[in-house]
């Protein structure tokens, strides 16, 4: 077959009809668990200001310095959203959310993007599902919010997964932490990787990042944040890992896991499968009790997270995990001739009127074509409308998985079929 002239862009990827139920189930997983803890949903456009995302992400990450799709169009500079929290950020300080009382307990699915180098698991628009809780520094936000999105694996039954927990401190625990890490770093700073040279003065904790071979050895013997914690964080982390171990959920400590931006706190927490492969992480997230501020708004506490449905996916597909199936229409409409077809044509609204799903083949094709297109289709029954049918005011009722007929009227049919 020759190459199509158009073609989608690299990382960029169709989701083909085939495929739709599987989005359809997960989407439904997420939607149920959100309908459980009640969290509601917002939708924030696919397009945000620039300047936002810079600041939200962190002008010193990966996805602002070298992943971002933006554009100007007139004085406005646009960026495709590389990840959900900051325009909800946006969002709830724009609209006043918290005029709406209480903590704001929200959750979001969309694509987002960024211009990664695309490999297995990464792609350049992909998307995610997350929760944010606005409006609480009690350590119960962060438990509810890990709870909610284990609920949704396990609900899914992805296995084979660790529970990564740490605490990145807050500004005042850090100030300390990130001299001793430069203390540290420093006789071995000319052996370290040319990235994590970059980030030793201005974000010495991104170090404890880096996955470059040549700055293994140097990893190990760091020193630990949790060393550094002051009372109020070290609290903090306690009372969410007993939150956790209230709530039966597993968990791992890990305290090289770091959100390196200055607004993140305390809670840090990362999901690896190792069904996966290299881009092992499900989903991840943490507290960032500065954002809102960073961003215009008046300080306000927060934790959230944010996961890949096309990871979720990697992960069903290697553990054999079915991801709902395909739709199916409950009857299709086999015409002999045109008659027939104006039949089923005035007659389709009454299967629908019983949320029976009712296809009609809609090109004209002879009735081998027609039955052929309902076992493509994997219909459940099919009804054979001819011109004796017609008079007779009976028709054929096909069960395609038995291959059992029977001849009965119309009103019969709607009744068998609104029973399955
Ligand atoms: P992050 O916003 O970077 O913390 O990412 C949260 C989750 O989104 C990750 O754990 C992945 O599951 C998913 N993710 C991030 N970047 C990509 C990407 N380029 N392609 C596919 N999934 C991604």
């Amino acid at each position: 077959m020759a190459k199509p002239k158009f073609t989608t862009h690299t990382g960029m990827v169709d989701i083909l009809p085939d495929e739709a139920h599987k989005w359809h189930y997960v989407e439904s997983v997420i939607r149920k668990t959100a309908r459980l803890f009640h969290f509601q949903e917002i939708r924030t456009p696919i397009m945000e200001p620039t300047e936002l995302i810079a600041r939200g992400v962190g002008q010193l990450t990966d996805i602002v310095s070298k992943e971002m799709f933006a554009f100007d169009r007139g004085d406005d500079h646009y960026v495709l959203r590389p990840e959900g929290t900051a325009p909800v950020a946006r969002a709830f300080v724009e609209h006043n959310l918290q005029q709406r009382g209480g903590t704001q307990n929200l959750f979001y699915i969309g694509p987002m993007f960024r211009a990664e180098r695309p490999q297995k698991g990464r792609q350049r628009q992909f998307h995610q599902f997350g929760a944010e809780v606005i409006g609480a520094d009690d350590p119960f936000a962060d438990a509810q919010v890990i709870a909610f999105m284990m609920h949704i694996y396990k609900e899914i039954g992805v296995k084979n997964m660790t529970l990564k927990i740490n605490s990145v401190g807050d500004p005042e625990s850090r100030k300390a932490y990130k001299s001793a890490l430069q203390e540290y770093f420093k006789p071995h700073f000319e052996k370290l990787s040319e990235t994590s040279q970059e980030r030793y003065e201005k974000n010495p904790m991104r170090i404890l990042d880096s996955k470059d071979e040549q700055d293994q050895p140097f990893l190990k013997d760091a020193p630990s944040i949790l060393d550094y914690l002051n009372e109020d964080c070290e609290e903090h982390y306690a009372k969410v890992k007993s939150h956790l171990e209230l709530l039966g959920i597993d968990y791992k400590e890990d305290d090289r896991l770091v959100r390196g931006l200055d607004y993140y706190t305390k809670t840090a927490f990362e999901l690896t499968s190792t069904d996966l492969g290299s881009q092992d992480a499900l989903g991840g997230g943490g507290r960032y009790d500065l954002l809102i501020e960073e961003i215009g708004g008046q300080k306000t506490p927060a934790v959230g997270f944010a996961s890949g449905i096309e990871r979720l996916m990697i992960a069903c597909e290697a553990l054999n995990l079915p991801l709902g199936e395909p739709d199916q229409p409950d009857v299709y409409i086999v015409c002999w001739g045109e008659k027939a077809r104006l039949w089923a044509l005035e007659h389709q609204p009454e299967f629908h009127k019983k949320g029976i799903s009712c296809m009609i083949e809609l090109a004209g094709k002879s009735m081998k074509a027609q039955m052929k297109d309902a076992n493509r289709n994997n219909a459940r029954f099919a009804v054979i409308v001819g011109e004796d049918e017609l008079e007779k005011g009976e028709f054929t009722l096909r069960d395609m998985k038995s291959s059992e007929e029977e001849m009965v009227s119309l009103s019969k049919i709607l009744e068998k079929l609104s029973a399955e």
